[in-house]
């Protein structure tokens, strides 16, 4: 047997976990204090990962792809010592092609 609880609104019993009210279909956003707050957080960058992936293949020593996700400190690392000999330009290739890489705003490129 589930809790039950009144609606705020129109004073309807409903279950406990209920979002909305079936008598009058209201939200019952934060009653009781039991409604879970779902926070749709995203983490998804809005850098193409396609762009980021071809400028890591092509101008990667260069670090131009650090540039373009906003990674200006490291994009001239990287183009100052040729992608960290290639270590960092061929670990890059592989963080961007797997979806992992992410932006100067610690967003995920994955798009
Ligand atoms: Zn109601």
């Amino acid at each position: 047997m589930s809790q039950k609880k009144f609606c705020k609104y129109c004073g309807a019993v409903i279950d406990q976990d209920s979002i909305i009210c079936p008598e009058c279909g209201r939200k019952l956003e934060g009653l009781n204090g039991s409604t879970p707050h779902i926070i749709i957080q995203s983490n998804t960058s809005s850098k193409s990962k396609i762009v980021a992936l071809l400028l890591a293949i092509f101008l990667g020593e260069l670090g131009i792809h650090r540039f373009y996700v906003g990674k200006v400190g490291t994009g001239i690392l990287w183009l100052l010592t040729a992608g960290l000999c290639g270590i960092g330009w061929i670990y890059d290739i592989v963080k961007i092609a797997t979806g992992t890489a992410t932006d100067g705003a610690g967003m995920v490129i994955r798009n």
